[in-house]
């Protein structure tokens, strides 16, 4: 970060655009380290008593007093074994692998899936050098071409920027005395803000995505697009901070960059002041998800509803709502806003 401080004179750089035009005039990442060989290990082998165990060993959830009954398994397994076969996997994905494209959106993409590498990176399983390096070697390969344009490396480099434009910044995840960070009277409402961070909005599609994170510790980006939008700028009006705090415990790839970054972002407190475009919590999660099989899967309350009405439930009538053994207001909650008449107050005026 220093580096590309340096290079434009002395500011941070706060667009992706001025970001991407400094480092293409920087040298490439270095290789990653070797891998530690039997034969390095045995050479270097530091003293180990016969407590180690007991004094360095991982503990277990019992022994760090957490109630495990009914816990289910881990859905995201740790490790750096698991991350390396996770990288072989994300780099054989064949069609991606041609077009060096993003994969398009379909309702599986909201699940947890075999390729997700955050958590790796965010806990130093997975060396992004290594990414980087991995992802340079199949370009050249398969487009028989030297040098792979920026572009092929831009998550990566998502990640980096939020790490540069978090440099000599210790207040980047509050907005007070923040310097990059507009300031908004945000509406303080724990009611509300409980009921987003439970999964208790009667909004399904927020509520299904809410769910997961507490359940698996991972949703999607534009998941996270949807619940951040809607418990800021889109509808409770409730701020940035309060959000980013519940992703900071819930999120397995919590990262203090990127968390407060992102945050900022689509509240439009920074980077970003599109404040007209809004997510609408019904039909973004519709168009997702056309047969609403994500909202069953974590809101099984709900799964006996129609396609049609599994959105918005509140709307369908009594004898579906019956049919559905699910009453809404008694079974699972009336919807806490109109998106319709929130977006519509908030941006008239
Ligand atoms: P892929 O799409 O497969 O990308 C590969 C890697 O590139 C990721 O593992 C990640 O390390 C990096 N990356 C991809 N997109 C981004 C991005 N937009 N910003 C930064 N790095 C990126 N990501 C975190 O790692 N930690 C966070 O705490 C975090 N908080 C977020 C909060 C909000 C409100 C939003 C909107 C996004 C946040 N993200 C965060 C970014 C992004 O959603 C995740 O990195 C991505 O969903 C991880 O899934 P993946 O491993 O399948 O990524
Ligand atoms: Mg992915």
């Amino acid at each position: 970060p220093q580096k590309v401080i340096e290079r434009n004179d002395g500011q941070v750089p706060l667009t992706y655009k001025r970001f991407q035009s400094i480092i293409a005039g920087m040298e490439v990442p270095c290789q990653p380290e070797y891998a530690p060989t039997p034969e390095l290990v045995m050479h270097s082998r530091s003293p180990t008593g016969d407590d180690h165990e007991d004094i360095f060993g991982v503990p277990t959830l019992e022994e760090l007093g957490f109630d495990t009954d009914g816990l289910r398994p881990a859905v995201w397994k740790g490790g750096e074994t698991e991350a390396l076969s996770r990288l072989d996997r994300h780099l054989e994905r064949k069609a991606w692998v041609a077009s060096f494209e993003k994969p398009k959106m379909t309702p599986n993409s909201l699940l947890a899936s075999p390729t997700g590498l955050s958590p790796y990176f965010r806990f130093g399983c997975l060396s992004p050098r290594l990414f980087y390096w991995r992802l340079t070697e199949l370009y050249r390969k398969v487009k028989k071409r030297q040098d792979p344009p920026l572009s092929l490396h831009g998550q990566l480099l998502w990640r980096e920027f939020f790490y540069v434009v978090s440099t000599n910044n210790p207040k980047f995840d509050r907005m007070q005395s923040n310097p990059i960070c507009v300031q908004i009277p945000w509406d303080k409402n724990p009611e509300a803000l409980a009921k987003w961070a439970e999964g208790k909005t009667g909004l399904p599609w927020i509520d299904a995505i809410m769910t997961q994170l507490r359940q698996e510790g991972w949703i999607h980006h534009l998941a996270r697009h949807a619940v951040a939008c809607f418990l800021t700028r889109g509808d409770l009006w409730i701020s940035w901070e309060e959000g980013m705090k519940v992703f900071d415990e819930m999120l397995l790839d919590a990262d203090w960059s990127t968390n407060a970054g992102s945050w900022m972002w689509l509240s439009c407190s920074s980077f970003f002041q599109q404040f007209f475009h809004t997510y609408c919590p019904v039909n973004f999660g519709k168009r997702t998800d056309p047969n609403g099989d994500y909202i069953r899967k974590y809101l099984p309350v709900l799964k006996g509803f129609p396609a049609r009405y599994i959105f918005e439930p509140w709307s369908a009538p009594e004898s579906v709502q019956r049919a559905a053994h699910c009453i809404i207001g008694k079974d699972y909650p009336l919807p806490m806003v109109n998106h319709q008449k929130q977006v519509a107050s908030t941006w008239s005026v």
